[in-house]
């Protein structure tokens, strides 16, 4: 299991978990309906509106309400951060999610493990990946693809989309992003300073190594 990124879908656990999603519609829906496809770094505008459709036509409820079901059994935890992934899917579909489980999913956040560095074991987010998750949910509309491949701010979680602006990214390490100074500070206050330096020691080090 490996995490390479703080955002959702950059680590080996969360593509597994999407994953799940084409198991769960089985073979024959998942072919027509290749949800998975969508977590590529580019995926084809035009698969994600045929993705869209299929999943408008009743699927994306039925899989909703799978994983709210599965909440009722033994994993919990599991089952609740499986829903919120599947929630990013179908953003990133652009699919239409009922306001009653957008609302119920925006709850469940707070009951989704959360942490502020790198755990690669652990299930649920990182503190960067859930800011991403909640600005991608404000920011949610019916038909509109969002992008959780493109960079995020680490404090506030929005993209370009929502600022109009790429967001900066932090000069020291260049492994942070942020939409403005205050966020930057924001994040440098509630933690980022100690994996900030770790980058740099670790990229000295690297340095150091092949002199
Ligand atoms: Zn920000
Ligand atoms: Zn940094």
């Amino acid at each position: 299991m490996v995490r390479w990124g703080f955002r959702m879908f950059e680590s080996d656990l969360d593509l597994d978990l999407a994953a799940e999603f084409d198991k769960a519609l089985g073979k024959e829906e998942a072919d027509q309906v290749p949800l998975f496809k969508l977590t590529d770094k580019k995926p084809d505008p035009e698969l994600a509106a045929e993705v869209r459709e299929k999943l408008n036509q009743g699927i994306g409820v039925r899989l909703i309400d799978h994983y709210r079901q599965a909440e009722l059994g033994a994993f919990k935890t599991l089952a609740r951060y499986q829903q919120v992934l599947l929630a990013a899917m179908l953003m990133r579909a652009g699919a239409r999610i009922p306001d009653a489980d957008l609302q119920y999913v925006r709850g469940l956040v707070t009951n989704v493990p959360c942490r502020k560095a790198f755990d690669i074991h652990e299930l649920g987010f990182c503190a960067a990946g859930k800011a991403q998750f909640l600005a991608a949910l404000d920011g949610y509309a019916e038909g509109v693809p969002r992008d959780f491949r493109e960079a995020s701010c680490f404090h506030c979680g929005k993209t370009k989309a929502d600022t109009g602006s790429a967001p900066m990214m932090c000069g020291r390490c260049k492994n942070a992003n942020y939409c403005n100074k205050d966020c930057q500070k924001a994040h440098w206050r509630s933690g980022h300073k100690l994996m900030c330096d770790m980058k740099v020691l670790s990229a000295m080090l690297k340095t150091k190594t092949k002199a």
